[in-house]
């Protein structure tokens, strides 16, 4: 099991209380009637699948009731960092993890 940190409870709290919802950082696109079909099919269903560091977007539900970001390996399960929405990570794949 998991153990993440809500960073809006500031506390750490049992997976089970948390949903995950997807790759983090994704962008609408601005002017959406000058956006390509294949954009916007990118945009919509297209999501990375990536083996390492992936960052993801995680909702509170037992709890605050909140999303938040989440950076983690998807191989070893292992939680980097924990960001609220709006902010920029602080591990990235071309830094690596900050230990
Ligand atoms: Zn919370």
């Amino acid at each position: 099991m998991l153990h993440i940190y809500c960073p809006h409870c500031a506390e750490t709290r049992e997976e089970e209380e948390f949903r995950p919802k997807g790759e983090a950082h994704i962008a609408r696109p601005v002017e959406p009637e000058a956006t390509s079909d294949e954009d916007w099919g990118n945009y919509l269903f297209f999501r990375k699948n990536p083996r390492g560091l992936h960052h993801e977007l995680w909702y509170h539900a037992a709890g605050c009731r909140k999303f938040f970001n989440v950076t983690r390996d998807t191989v070893s399960y292992q939680i980097h960092e924990t960001y609220k929405v709006g902010q920029k990570p602080s591990v990235t794949a071309d830094k690596g993890a900050a230990k």
